[in-house]
């Protein structure tokens, strides 16, 4: 051999001796392994097979061969989930979006007829409309909570419900067991019904019975939110017991990416320590202080409306006592009188307190506000937004700071933002940005 054939293969021998895995990489797990001939390839492809015909696994938990098929961390990644949703098979992918996504596809095809709740993420609802529109399918989409609706909405085409929980921003709690009831009830006239369920905003920590063991067919969600609890890896999960479903994603997977990558879930798995109490520790944390924060703003003189499960006016109180036993870290409201512009400037001054940042997201490290009809409602008409009830809303998702600090600062805002104009706002903004040195 010469030297550099000789560096490099004993570069690769040496860190498969180390890692016990035979890397095609000198130090780093690898999109690929030496697979040493043909032998190990046949009992893979046979092992797929099985997983196919047999139905027991799905084939998402197979050896790693090829990184767009999985990896060593994803594989261990996906174990970690399907203990936490009590599934027989789970699958990893690189968004939230790309797990609902994901199902959607496999699901909804030409004449197929989909019953979406009017409060699941608006993403999920303009991607299946877009698919429905583009394969010759229908979507249907109904008002949370309205069972008459739900129930008069299911036909004999119709493949799956979608339902979210929580919902954002208004925080309502699927009553699971009536939806399961429902669902399966509707079933002698929809066969190939399925009941999908976004838990992002809840959590698989949340359930007092986890959704696969009370009937719910595909549980789906965001693991850029609580799972991995820091806002740092985008990715997102499927869980399910129909491995036939699970297969089909896998496939769907397999042929065009999309699949989380060894890189991410690796560093995942290196954040949730052994057994998850990490993001689990966190994420009670975070609702523990989401409930101090609601009922602080429930009893403030200048808010008119609160909305987070743990408060007694929650419209699905007695489903989330029943069914629930977290309150998640996602709270809305609204202030006394405070039209659309207000709420604006009042979510701005907010921001300007340093305690709360101003982003998108939620159930990572710091407290987040928003403006709900800025960030997520833009381009609704206000007639629309009024409609869904989701105008005048400011939304808090809540951190891992102290809540005395963030009731502080929502009791400042809420007593002095009138007194601070919008130039003064834009103007801290300038500075903030210049003594950060951001752009
Ligand atoms: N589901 C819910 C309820 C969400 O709020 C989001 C994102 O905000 C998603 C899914 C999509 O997750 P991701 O941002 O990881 O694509």
């Amino acid at each position: 051999m010469g030297p550099a054939t000789r560096e490099l293969h004993d570069a690769l021998d040496a860190h498969a001796r180390r890692a016990g895995t035979p890397y095609l990489h000198p130090q780093e797990p690898t999109v690929q392994l030496d697979l040493f001939g043909s032998a190990r390839v046949i009992a893979w492809q046979e092992g797929k097979a099985a997983s196919m015909f047999l139905g027991e696994t799905c084939w998402s938990a197979l050896p790693p061969l090829y990184a767009r098929y999985g990896t060593s961390a994803t594989g261990e990644l996906l174990a970690r989930l399907r203990t936490l949703e009590h599934a027989r098979a789970a699958l990893a992918c690189d968004s939230g979006m790309q797990a609902t996504a994901l199902v959607f596809d496999v699901l909804m095809s030409p004449g197929a007829h989909a019953v979406l709740m009017r409060q699941v993420y608006n993403k999920a609802r303009a991607y299946l409309e877009w698919l429905a529109a583009r394969v010759g399918g229908s979507v249907t989409i109904v008002d949370d909570g309205d069972w008459e609706a739900i129930e008069a909405a299911i036909e004999p085409r119709t493949r799956f419900v979608f339902a979210e929980t929580f919902t954002n921003p208004l925080v309502r709690g699927q009553d699971i067991t009536r939806l399961v009831r429902t669902v399966a009830a509707a079933r002698d006239r929809a066969p190939e019904l399925r009941l999908l369920l976004d838990s992002t905003i809840a959590t698989p920590w949340a359930f007092r019975t986890p959704l696969l063991e009370q009937g719910v067919d595909v549980v789906l969600g965001s693991g850029t939110k609580a799972l991995g609890g820091t806002d740092r890896d985008l990715w997102g999960y499927i869980a399910t017991n129909d491995i036939a479903l699970g297969n089909s994603v896998m496939d769907l997977l397999a042929m065009r990416g999309g699949i989380l990558d060894w890189r991410r879930a690796q560093a995942i798995l290196a954040s949730w320590g052994p057994s998850l109490a990490t993001p689990a520790g966190a994420h009670a944390r975070r609702c523990a202080t989401a409930t101090r924060v609601a009922a602080f703003l429930a009893s403030h003189p200048r808010v008119s409306e609160v909305f987070h499960p743990s408060l007694p006016s929650h419209p699905d109180a007695a489903v989330i006592r029943d069914q629930y036993v977290r309150h998640g870290s996602l709270l809305s409201f609204r202030v006394t009188g405070a039209d659309e512009a207000r709420t604006r400037h009042i979510a701005d001054v907010l921001a300007t307190t340093i305690v709360v940042r101003y982003a998108l997201s939620f159930d990572g490290l710091a407290t987040k506000v928003n403006h709900h009809q800025t960030v997520s409602e833009y381009f609704t008409a206000p007639a629309q937004l009024q409609r869904n009830g989701f105008d005048r809303l400011i939304r808090l998702g809540i951190g891992l700071e102290d809540p005395d600090d963030l009731i502080a600062a929502l009791n400042w805002t809420l007593h002095h933002a009138d007194t601070i104009t919008p130039e003064e706002v834009a103007a801290w903004q300038q500075q903030r940005m210049t003594a950060l040195g951001v752009q």
